[in-house]
């Protein structure tokens, strides 16, 4: 009997030929390719998250907290305190990881029949989300130096009047942060263009915004019902394995992504352990602060290498240009790999993303780009 292949099933027409995503999960020395935090969660964190655990399995006979009221509390406390912009528990929706939260967003306020702009390249699951939930994808432009040119922006939004659009601040994977003028000038062309039916959603993709060196756009959200931050506590938290996204919005926004959302979708052990890391803030912040001079380095170091380097306001670091006759960033891809250090090919040509590591792992990429750049030279 031959193996049945997904083109022999009834599968969706767009879904045909396609690849899911998946930065590849390789058992090398040096991992820096998936923007995760390097440091284990501290012990005190660890015993407290299994006592948190312990007391939820208790009652994991029942569904839980529908609405995660207490994390949500929590969350808000913590956009409150590290934004200073007062931020309630109404306005905060939780879910499993900020990709969850951004299909939530997609299936209240996308669909069949609607479009969704990101300015590319940027981070590829906002197309494959749009393409999941029957969203029309349009891909925005940036400019040579990877920022949002707001005026063509502005036109691109006027032109196809999409009903979602996307602002990825710090951008992965180029690392470069969106200024507050920027967002207002897109928030108004894109309710400019959709003068009926409510207007249209702005999304601020916030993943990486504990790395910036500017401060979150969260405060934004101030007399615009169609803005939406969100977070992660898969980066600053050091919580990737956790799956805990959230997002900070008008209370409407909240009530929206109710419609679609699963019953019980984030479960009791999931928010007793994100309800422990809330309580370790400030240790995990610490690491943070770690993690921003260490980005700071890469970005002085490579440069000193003679590479190019993007500016990067996130814990990882563009860099490249590795020129075609040089075999490209693929070529260099393939050169640190084979020198145990594994960092991202996003299909940026010419350029490749490393993910600021422990001081030792960094040095241990930094030795392989010197090679590199010799070999190269
Ligand atoms: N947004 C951006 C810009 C990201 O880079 C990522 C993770 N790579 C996410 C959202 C999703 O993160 P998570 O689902 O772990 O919260």
């Amino acid at each position: 009997m031959t193996a049945t292949r997904i083109d022999d099933l009834p599968l969706r027409d767009e879904l045909r030929g396609k690849f899911p995503y998946g930065a590849p999960q390789l058992d090398v020395p040096v991992r820096l390719n998936t923007n995760e935090n390097p440091y284990p969660l501290p012990d005190a964190l660890v015993a407290r998250i299994a006592e948190r655990v312990t007391e939820a399995a208790r009652h994991l006979n029942r569904y839980p907290d529908r609405d995660a009221v207490e994390l949500r509390e929590k969350l808000a406390g913590y956009l409150t305190r590290t934004t200073g912009h007062p931020v309630g528990r109404a306005q905060v929706w939780a879910a499993n990881g900020s990709n969850e939260i951004l299909q939530q967003l997609l299936q209240a306020f996308g669909g069949p029949g609607r479009q969704a702009i990101g300015f590319e390249p940027s981070y590829s699951m906002h197309a494959l989300i749009a393409r999941g939930t029957g969203t029309g994808w349009l891909s925005g432009p940036r400019g040579e130096d990877f920022t949002i040119d707001a005026p063509a922006a502005r036109q691109a939004i006027a032109a196809h009047r999409p009903h979602v659009v996307f602002v990825c601040s710090p951008n992965n994977p180029t690392g470069t942060a969106v200024d507050a003028a920027t967002v207002l000038a897109l928030y108004d062309a894109a309710q400019a263009a959709r003068p009926e039916g409510g207007g249209a959603l702005v999304v601020v993709d916030e993943a990486y915004t504990e790395f910036s060196h500017h401060p979150s756009l969260l405060p934004l959200l101030a007399g615009r019902p169609n803005l939406v931050i969100s977070r992660t506590m898969s980066k600053a938290f050091g919580a990737a394995g956790l799956r805990l996204g959230y997002l900070a919005a008008d209370p409407a926004v909240v009530d929206a992504v109710q419609l679609v959302r699963l019953p019980y979708h984030l479960s009791a052990v999931t928010q007793a352990t994100a309800l422990a890391a809330l309580e370790h803030t400030d240790t995990l912040l610490g690491y943070v602060a770690q993690l921003k001079a260490e980005r700071d380095r890469l970005v002085t170091e490579l440069r000193a290498l003679g590479c190019r380097v993007t500016d990067s306001d996130a814990n990882f670091v563009q860099f490249g240009r590795f020129e075609e006759a040089d075999g490209g960033a693929r070529g260099a891809w393939r050169a640190l790999l084979d020198r145990g250090v594994l960092v991202r090919d996003n299909g940026v040509p010419g350029w490749l993303r490393v993910t600021a590591g422990t001081p030792e792992e960094n040095d241990a990429f930094l030795d392989a780009v010197r090679e590199l750049m010799k070999a190269i030279n």
